[in-house]
């Protein structure tokens, strides 16, 4: 296995069914990039993009992704950036450090997603309101 040094973009609808190495796939329908493991273990790498996940920046030619690929739930718990392009490696997490990610990222999901669609409680709120 060798590391994969460098994705290139493709705007597709959907992914493939398999995807290929050294590619960044890019569904603007879907608002979706995909990408197999940089690390090389062949794992599909999805990120969402939304105010509250990734963010996709296309420079004509090369993408970047905002904030770094944090694969905290595959074996290799690899950890890169996307920067027009090219992988650049990041430092492993402790375990502490993937717990706050994770606990992280879930919040800002949840304050995202509570802006759009309000919650049980909120709902009920506002049934009860005269
Ligand atoms: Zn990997």
């Amino acid at each position: 296995m060798t590391a994969v040094a460098f994705l290139r973009p493709e705007f597709v609808e959907s992914f493939p069914p398999a995807m290929e190495r050294g590619v960044l796939y890019v569904s603007i329908p879907y608002a979706t990039c995909g990408h197999l493991c940089a690390c090389d273990c062949g794992q599909e790498v999805v990120t969402p993009l939304s105010p509250a996940q990734w963010a996709l920046t296309y420079n004509g030619q090369d993408v970047s992704l905002y904030p770094s690929i944090g694969n905290w739930a595959l074996p290799c718990r690899s950890h890169y950036w996307i920067r027009e392009g090219r992988v650049r490696w990041s430092r492993r997490y402790t375990a502490r450090e993937i717990a706050d990610n994770r606990a992280r990222d879930q919040r800002d999901l949840q304050e995202h997603l509570g802006e759009r669609v309000p919650g049980p409680i909120a709902r009920l709120c506002r049934r009860l309101r005269p």
